[in-house]
Parts: C-alpha cells; structure tokens; sequence
C-alpha cells in the first residue's frame, strides 16, 4: 500500500516510514529537514577561508552521501603522531561525537555516524592550494577505490588546516614487504584491478593524479585497496597550459616520467608510467630505483631510457606478458603507453581467468608456471633467495619516496653541465635530512 508521510516540518516522502506489518512507524529522518539544519548551521562554524566555506556549505545541501564537513578540532580526542608526507603531517585520532549525518524530527537531535578513530593530515606547505584541492576531491570523493575524505579541520595552535579521512591500515609499499613471498598471482591481480578501477575513474573524471606511488595506495582491511589523492589536477586546465614548462615539479623521481622530468605537464599518460613503478613493486616487493641516489644522474638516466631492473632469480615467478606491459606503461613515448581502461580490463580478464581456472591460452599458460614455479621453490631457497634479495633491496641513503620539489631540466640550463663538471652542487641530490620545513619553503604547488 501506497502511504505518504509528513514531516513535522511538512515536508513529504515515504523515506521517513517502515512497516512493521501492522503500523507504519516513523523513522525520523528527513533530508529535506536536515538540509535545512545544515543551512541554519552556516552561521556557527567558519574555516577562516571564504573559499573552503563555500565548498564545504555546497556539499552539505547536494547529498547525504557526498558530504563533506567542517568538524571542530575540539572533536578529536587521543591524537597521535603516525607519519610525516610531502605536504605535511598524518595523525591518527578518535572523533568524540561522530561527524553529523542527518537531523532526526523525532529525538530533535542530529544522527552521528563514524565513531571510530580516523586519520588527519595537517597541512603545512603553506603553498598548498587547500580550496583548489578540495574542488578535485569532491568530483570523485564517493567512490569506492578512491580514499574518502569526510571534511576539513583546523589546529588552532598553528592555524594548519587538517583534512579528516579514514584510518588505512598500512600502505601498498608496507603489505607489499609483509607479504610478498607467500603471494600468488591470484592477489597480486586483485591489488592492480583495485589500483586501475580507481586510475580508471580518476581519469574518466578528467583528474591527473600526479603522484601514483605505493605510498599512496592505502589499504584498508574491509576495502582493499584504495588510492589517495595528493596533489590532483584537472586535465582540461592542462590543456589550456600545455605550452608552459615547468621549472620545478613536486613528487618522487622513480615515478615521475621522463617527459615531465624535462619540463612538460603532468599528464594522464604520465599516471601509466608512475603505475609502472607499482606493478614492478608487485612483482618485486622493491621501489624503483631504491638502490641509487635519487638525483640529476638518474633523471638523465631516466630521460635516456634506463629502467628498473627485475632481479634475474625472480624471473621465472613472472609472465612474460607481464613484463612486456610493465615496460610499455614505461614507453618514452607517451602515446605508446596503454590506457588505464585498457590495463584494468586486462587485469580483470586475466583475473577471473584465474579464478576460473580459465588456462587456455598462452598468456594463462605463463601465469601457471610462474604460480607454479613459485609454489615449487623449498622454503630454504627462498631463504637464500630472501638474503640475495635483501642485498639487492638495500635502500640508498640518498633515495627518496616522499614527494618534495625536484628541479627538472627546463629548469635548470647551464647549470646541467656546471653539475656534470663539478662546479655546481646537484640541486635534486638529497644532501640534508628531509624534513617538511625545506620542501614547503620550495614547493611550487
Ligand atoms: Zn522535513
């Protein structure tokens, strides 16, 4: 039976009813009502940004499922300091009341929903265009395989504004080292079509990542998976700069491609070679290019072609065709390069394949042996294959996986052979300790 209800603010829909067979009994929340809340609210919190108002106010009215909130800082308790990025610093933290979800006529009182701890990460490159960033992540901040953010806050004692998102367990680079050895090809695909369905979307959207690396593939234990956004561009503002270089760029050289590296704009193309640097993460539990100094000498490197090594003894543990596809999302070539449709619905082919036993043809064939090939290795070569590993994996005291700002070779002209000669230190060379305060002093974004 058809029933129409009323709130006590008249507003009407069959939303707020549930039938207990005999009664329709109220539920007591009305979108409309708590629509209007929000607005009544406006008028007692305020970011200090006019911008970032706006953006948080317009997201409260859309939709109660893409919210996006200002959250007081007084509503975190037991923060705690869990690691420092390029922009700034990430806590963890547990929210005393919840972020408000919707007004209920019935308690006259505001539904809370998440209670459990959550992530902050505290802005403190004062160069970081928070209402810019903030216009990309509401774009795609619903979908699954896209870390959510749920607002914004700000640290009353140094003025940083603190974006609110969930706590991830560990990142791809971590559970990657965990457990490497005993992962099969089943999993490794399920992490690249989770990785790829999110780059898929992302560029559907028309967003650029700019900064795909394991670091920024969280993983979360109910969801997988997902990637964060850091820096994110829209690629219709890159068009109508396509012409301008870059003398500076922000990120991590082992996953900037070559042409950015020589000044030219991040593009989606430059995503699929960054994600390059993932799949050879999978397959070898290493970063790219962990084991030199991450500086001018490897960008030439890079833009003359040189590409991670896979070590020879984990060979035979990946297909051919694997391999093949790693190194065109490497291609010089953007062009060249696939899609990131195209690798997501290679994945997810050879996926199912798998969990079907599908093994017919040349390609499933190779994932076979290599499964195989790993299965049949004893527990002590692995041993031995562990150490030789080890070896090959040490980490290079002048690498660096946390974005900071690399000069590229737009910008620096003559100074490429004052360095080549020795009369000019390398500026991309890490000769100081990172630490945040340096990079937010040079960042360009
Ligand atoms: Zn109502």
């Amino acid at each position: 039976m058809e029933k129409v209800a009323y709130c006590p603010a008249g507003h009407s829909s069959n939303d707020f009813l549930y039938s207990d067979n005999k009664n329709f009994i109220y539920y007591g929340n009305c979108s409309l009502c708590t629509k209007e809340r929000f607005i009544q609210e406006f008028k007692t919190w305020s970011s200090g940004n006019a911008n970032i108002d706006k953006i948080i106010q317009e997201s409260q009215v859309k939709s109660i499922y893409e919210m996006f909130h200002w959250i007081p800082y007084d509503n975190f308790q037991n923060i705690e300091h869990i690691a420092d990025g390029g922009h700034g610093s990430v806590y963890s933290a547990k929210i005393k009341n919840g972020i408000k979800w919707q007004w209920n006529f019935i308690k006259q009182d505001w539904e809370y929903r998440f209670s459990s701890n959550i992530a902050l990460k505290e802005i403190k490159n004062s160069r970081y265009d928070i209402a810019e960033f903030l216009k990309m992540i509401k774009i795609v901040n619903t979908y699954e395989y896209i870390a959510n953010y749920y607002g914004i806050s700000k640290n009353p004692s140094t003025q940083n504004f603190i974006f609110v998102m969930d706590l991830f367990n560990d990142d791809l680079h971590n559970y990657l080292t965990k457990t490497f050895w005993n992962l099969m090809w089943e999993e490794k695909l399920e992490i690249l079509v989770s990785v790829t369905t999110g780059l898929e979307i992302l560029h559907a959207k028309n967003l650029v990542h700019c900064a795909l690396h394991s670091g920024n593939i969280l993983n979360l234990a109910s969801r997988g998976p997902n990637i964060y956004l850091d820096l994110c561009t829209l690629e219709d503002d890159l068009i109508l700069n396509a012409n301008e270089k870059n003398n500076k760029i922000y990120g991590s050289i082992p996953y900037i491609p070559p042409e950015v590296l020589r000044g030219s704009k991040f593009t989606m193309e430059g995503d699929i070679y960054s994600f390059g640097g993932i799949m050879y993460e999978v397959i070898t539990a290493q970063r790219p290019f962990a084991d030199q100094a991450h500086d001018t000498y490897l960008m030439i490197d890079i833009c003359n072609g040189v590409r991670p090594k896979v070590p020879d003894f984990m060979l035979n543990w990946i297909p051919k065709w694997y391999l093949d596809l790693m190194y065109r999302c490497w291609s010089d070539d953007p062009s060249k390069r696939p899609t990131a449709d195209e690798l997501y619905n290679l994945f997810r082919e050879i996926s199912n394949n798998l969990f079907y036993y599908m093994m017919d043809n040349d390609v499933m064939r190779q994932f076979k042996i290599a499964d195989e090939n790993q299965n049949n290795t004893s527990k002590s070569q692995k041993q031995e294959l562990f150490e030789l590993f080890s070896h090959s994996n040490k980490l290079h005291p002048q690498s660096c996986y946390i974005s900071r700002c690399i000069h590229t070779f737009h910008g620096m002209h003559d100074l490429l052979e004052e360095i080549k000669s020795g009369k000019s230190s390398d500026p991309n060379l890490l000769s100081i300790k990172f630490n945040t305060h340096n990079i937010d002093e040079e960042a360009e974004i």
